[in-house]
Formats: C-alpha cells, structure tokens, sequence
C-alpha cells in the first residue's frame, strides 16, 4: 500500500488508491489550507478557522480602553 506524509501534520498515511487521498500530499483540507496559509504568509486569510484555540489572533487583544 502507497504510503506519503503530509507536510503539514508529519504524520504518515496509507492510500489504497489515489481517489482516497484527494488532498495529496496533505491528509487533508486543513492540512492542505495550513500549508496554504504558510505560503501565502498572511496574503490570504483562511476563511475558515482550522480550530477552536489553534490560531493566534493577535489583533483580538481587548484594548477597549481609551487612551
Ligand atoms: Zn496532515
């Protein structure tokens, strides 16, 4: 069985055919758009947020307060 790591998780998968692995080399979507987004380097945003707590936002920090 072809096996191929993803780029982006490291880890290792096993395909029996190439239609079961349609994000190649990535495991996945997500995968596919983290790599996406390093590329881009912030050119694009993800629509999408990959998870709850898995991405930074820097430009969330509560400054309500006036100056
Ligand atoms: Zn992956």
């Amino acid at each position: 069985m072809p096996t191929y790591e993803c780029p982006t998780c490291k880890k290792t998968h096993a395909v029996a055919r190439r239609e079961d692995a349609p994000f190649r080399p990535f495991c996945s979507e997500r995968c596919k758009m983290v790599d996406l987004g390093r590329w881009l380097d912030g050119t694009y945003s993800i629509s999408e947020p990959i998870s709850p707590g898995d991405q930074n936002a820097p430009e969330s920090q509560s400054s309500s307060e006036p100056e």
